[in-house]
């Protein structure tokens, strides 16, 4: 309740004081912040994803900037030769203003990263953008089977249905790319499953099945107990070092991170950037105000 109501404040309160809790999530406004983040992490053995905030646009020349934003950002990421790949939502390219307008954009956007050999992740949002984000993901990948990979989300209860609607676009030579999390938007119960024991059950399932099915496994968590269950079936199924990955979002459980590294694993930090910043952690606290918690520590505990 009482996470609630100061989520719903949020937004009303000072940037300044938002800015306190966010900068440990978000590298800050500008592609300097982002590489400065970004070096540093490199510089600890940990690779980068890098998003440019943004989502759910109003308007077609909203998509058009945000296109212009990212063929820039690969372009100065590519020449500042940092160890990272892009992430992407499509709903800031206009998904669900016109489909077709968001896979132009997105198409432009893969091909400049397939030009340097470079890799471009389709964020999965709320279940209104899942069967157009498959689509997207699906065509993207018949074109630029090596530079394309996708989200897919533990706590929808379709998700294993369509992992194995996908396989066909899977081979030895070029295994699937998925990035497999909880799931972040708050969805009906109807399709999703809500508890804690559920999500993570489905979860190792969903991972055992891309293990068995030859794909390669972002791992993409900070919950201690997947980590462990995660390190069992990469035990089980002897999955070589060159087909998973675990991946993290900037600022969240660093020592957990710095175990997985220590362990010899490849590691990902999810670092988010840019204008929309404000937007951004306003509405993830009032979809999700459970994360207020964090902000009130983030609040207090510095460092
Ligand atoms: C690299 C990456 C990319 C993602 N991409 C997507 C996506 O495309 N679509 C989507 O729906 N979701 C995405 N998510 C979010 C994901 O779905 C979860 O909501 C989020 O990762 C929290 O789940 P968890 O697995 O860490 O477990 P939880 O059980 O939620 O958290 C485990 C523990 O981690 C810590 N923790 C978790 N989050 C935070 C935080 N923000 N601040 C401080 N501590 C925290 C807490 O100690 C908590 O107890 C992504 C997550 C990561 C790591």
């Amino acid at each position: 309740m009482l996470n609630k109501m100061i989520a719903a404040m949020l937004p009303y309160l000072p940037k300044k004081l938002i800015w306190v809790f966010s900068k440990r999530y978000i590298a800050g406004e500008t592609v300097n912040d982002a590489i400065r983040v970004a070096r540093d992490l490199n510089h600890k053995g940990v690779k980068v994803t890098l998003d440019i905030l943004g989502e759910f646009i109003k308007t077609l020349e909203e998509a058009e900037k945000n296109k212009q934003e990212y063929l820039s950002l690969i372009d100065i990421i590519q020449k500042e030769k940092i160890d990272g790949n892009y992430s992407v939502k499509p709903t800031m390219f206009g998904l669900l203003i016109d489909k077709e307008v968001c896979y132009q954009h997105l198409r432009e956007i893969v091909a400049k990263a397939a030009s340097y050999n470079s890799f471009i992740r389709i964020d999965m949002e709320d279940s209104s953008c899942t069967d157009l984000e498959i689509e997207l993901y699906r065509r993207l990948k018949s074109e630029y089977p090596k530079n394309v990979g996708l989200v897919v989300q533990a706590y929808l209860k379709r998700t294993l249905d369509d992992l194995k609607k996908l396989l066909d676009l899977n081979s030895k030579e070029i295994p699937m790319n998925y990035r497999l999390c909880k799931g972040i938007y708050v969805e009906p119960a109807e399709i999703a499953f809500k508890k804690y024991e559920e999500v993570n059950q489905h979860y190792l399932e969903d991972l055992e099945f891309m293990f068995k099915n030859g794909i390669y496994a972002c791992i993409a968590t900070h919950d201690k107990p997947l980590v462990e269950g995660a390190y069992k079936l990469i035990e089980k199924y002897k999955v070589p070092s060159n087909m998973l990955e675990f991946q993290m979002l900037y600022g969240v459980t660093p020592e957990l991170r710095d175990s997985i590294v220590g362990k010899g694993y490849t590691m990902r930090v999810y670092v988010p950037f840019g204008k929309q910043w404000f937007g951004y952690s306003t509405r993830r606290l009032k979809e999700n105000p459970k994360m207020t918690s964090h902000i009130i520590k983030a609040l207090f505990v510095r460092g």
